[in-house]
């Protein structure tokens, strides 16, 4: 079995988009009748805990109600509407030349993984994004209740894969720590600065576009 390849999502597979992410919860905080600027800082202050628990409705519930505010089930449905149509837009951004990778290296042998640190909306999004179809396994924070660089989430992407966390190669930005966190399970990591020079103090092979990976895991 060639090796498996284990890759982050967000600034590795597409943009992340993060002014993005705060333009809608700005949208958000419209609806449910709370600040636009105190529930962006809300969402940034809480971003362990999003990754971990809460579906978009409760997270902007218990956002809300820390700011003050107590919104309707109706304001709810439609804020989560609109954060859920941005999580499937974002996902829908992955470039055709990402995914030729992605197809290359699974046509060469590998298995292929994800872990992404993300919220319920990009990991109800994901079955239906075209990315799906390339990856063997998916472990969504959010799902399982453990975000990188906890090591417990590499060894369930390796468990699920079969394969020991030392056979593994693992492909990311580097936020969160995730490659240490990566190397700290006996991974060899590949650092990617494609969209975002997240962790330049990393000592290691890096790639400038995910383009470069299948001649790398051919010659490590
Ligand atoms: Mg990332």
């Amino acid at each position: 079995m060639l090796r498996p390849v284990i890759f982050d999502l967000f600034h590795t597979l597409l943009h992340g988009v993060d002014d993005e992410r705060d333009r809608v919860v700005g949208e958000m905080a419209l609806l449910v009748g709370a600040d636009p600027a105190e529930l962006v800082a809300a969402y940034h202050a809480s971003w362990r805990e999003r990754l971990v628990r809460w579906d978009v409705e409760e997270t902007v519930e218990v956002l809300a109600r820390r700011l003050g505010v107590t919104p309707t089930a109706e304001q709810l449905a439609q804020a989560g509407a609109l954060r859920r149509a941005f999580a499937a837009g974002l996902l829908a951004t992955v470039s055709a030349g990402t995914l030729e990778v992605l197809d290359s290296v699974r046509a060469s042998g590998h298995p292929m993984a994800l872990i992404s640190n993300a919220t319920a909306e990009a990991a109800a999004a994901w079955s239906q994004c075209n990315l799906a179809s390339r990856f063997d396994v998916a472990v969504f924070s959010c799902e399982v209740g453990l975000a990188k660089p906890d090591p417990k989430i590499y060894r369930v992407a390796a468990e699920r894969l079969g394969a020991d966390p030392a056979e593994c190669v693992f492909v990311g930005d580097g936020a969160d720590d995730e490659l240490a966190g990566a190397a700290a399970v006996g991974m060899t990591v590949v650092r990617t600065t494609e969209y975002q020079d997240t962790d330049p103090s990393w000592d290691g092979p890096a790639i400038s576009s995910l383009g470069a990976l299948p001649a790398l895991l051919r010659n490590p």
